[in-house]
C-alpha cells in the first residue's frame, strides 16, 4: 500500500493498538498482576485502642512493569508523584484541574509497603488478601465524584484501605466538611491512619475533618450521613441498601459491582429521592465482604 491508503490503515492500525491498550489500563483494578511475585514482609503499625497488638504478615508483591513506570526512574518522590499524575494526564485519564491538584498534593508513596514501586501504575498488596489500587483507578473515581467532593461536602469511602482516597476527598471538602474511611481490618486502619499523618491531610485528620473507623462498610456509616460522595473500593454482589439510604439527593455514588464480571457503577440520587445508575467501565476489585472471608481468601 502507498500514499494516503497506506497512511489511513497504518493510522487505523495505530488507533486500534492504542485503544486496546487503554482498555487494558483502564480495566482492571485489584486484580493481581499475572507477572512475577515474590514475598516480602510488611510491617504492620502497632494498633490503637482497638486491643490488638503488633502484627507482621507476609504478603505477596506485585512486580509489575507498565508505561507510567518507564517516567519515574529520577527525581525526589515528589517530583516522581507529579510525574506520574501528568502521565495519566496524557494518556487521557484525568482531565480535570482539581483532580490534577489533589493527586499531586496527596504522594502515593506515603501510602503503598515499604519497597512497593509507589507509581507504577498497577494496583499493589497492602496485606490482608487487600491493595492499594491502582493509580488510573484512584484517578477515574476522584474525577467522576470531583462535583461531589466541593468544601464543605461529605463524602464516604468505604474499603478504605491504605486510606489514599480518604486523604484525596478530604483535601478536596477543605476543613468544613467530612471525610470518613470505613475499613474492615483494623490493622489497615491503624497503618492507614499512620500513613494519613505522614501526608498532606495530617492536617484534617487533626482537625477532625477527616476520620477513619473499623467497620462494615456495607451498612455504611451513619454518624455524618447524608452523604454527597461515597466510593466503594472492593466490588459488591449487588449495591448495599445502606449505602443508597445513606446517599444524599444530589448525591452520587461510585462502586464497583459483581463477582466474575464487574462494572464501575455510577449511581445518582435525584432530588425526589429516585436513583439513576449507570455502568462507567468494566473493571476487576477484591470483593466487599466479611472480615472472616476475606482473611481465608475469599
Ligand atoms: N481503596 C483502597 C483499598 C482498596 S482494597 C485503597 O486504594 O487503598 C478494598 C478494601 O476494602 C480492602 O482494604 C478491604 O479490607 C476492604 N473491605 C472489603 N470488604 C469490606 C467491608 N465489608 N467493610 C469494610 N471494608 C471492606
Amino acid at each position: 500500500m502507498e500514499g494516503p491508503v497506506c497512511q489511513v490503515a497504518w493510522g487505523c492500525y495505530v488507533l486500534l493498538a492504542i485503544s486496546i491498550g487503554a482498555h487494558c489500563a483502564m480495566s482492571s483494578d485489584n486484580l493481581a498482576c499475572p507477572s512475577t511475585s515474590d514475598l516480602r514482609t510488611q510491617p504492620v503499625a502497632a494498633l490503637d485502642k482497638e486491643g490488638i497488638g503488633p502484627a507482621m504478615t507476609s504478603i505477596p508483591m506485585i512486580a509489575c512493569s507498565t508505561s507510567l513506570s518507564e517516567h519515574h526512574s529520577g527525581g525526589s518522590g515528589t517530583n516522581k508523584n507529579k510525574q506520574m499524575v501528568e502521565q495519566l494526564q496524557r494518556y487521557g485519564v484525568i482531565s480535570s484541574k482539581k483532580v490534577v491538584e489533589v493527586m499531586e498534593t496527596i504522594d502515593r508513596a506515603l501510602f503503598v509497603p515499604d519497597g512497593t514501586p509507589a507509581y507504577v501504575d498497577s494496583p499493589m498488596a497492602i496485606g490482608y488478601n487487600a491493595t492499594i489500587s491502582a493509580p488510573h483507578m484512584h484517578a477515574t473515581c476522584l474525577q467522576l465524584l470531583e462535583e461531589n467532593l466541593q468544601p464543605g461536602m461529605h463524602a464516604l469511602d468505604v474499603g478504605s484501605g491504605t486510606g489514599y482516597l480518604t486523604a484525596c476527598f478530604a483535601t478536596m471538602v477543605g476543613p468544613q466538611g467530612r471525610a470518613i474511611g470505613v475499613e474492615h481490618i483494623p490493622e489497615l486502619v491503624a497503618s492507614s491512619i499512620k500513613n494519613i499523618e505522614k501526608s498532606a491531610a495530617a492536617s484534617p485528620l487533626k482537625g477532625g475533618s477527616l476520620s477513619v473507623h473499623a467497620g462494615d462498610g456495607r451498612e455504611g456509616w451513619p454518624e455524618h450521613a447524608p452523604y454527597d460522595a461515597i466510593h466503594v473500593g472492593a466490588a459488591a454482589p449487588e449495591i448495599p441498601q445502606p449505602l443508597i439510604d445513606q446517599l444524599k439527593p444530589g448525591g452520587r455514588m461510585v462502586i464497583p459491582v459483581g463477582k466474575i464480571f464487574q462494572d464501575l457503577q455510577v449511581v445518582d440520587k435525584n432530588l425526589d429521592g429516585s436513583v439513576s445508575i449507570r455502568s462507567e467501565t468494566a473493571v476487576r476489585y477484591v470483593p466487599l465482604t466479611s472480615r472472616d472471608a476475606q482473611l481465608k481468601g475469599y
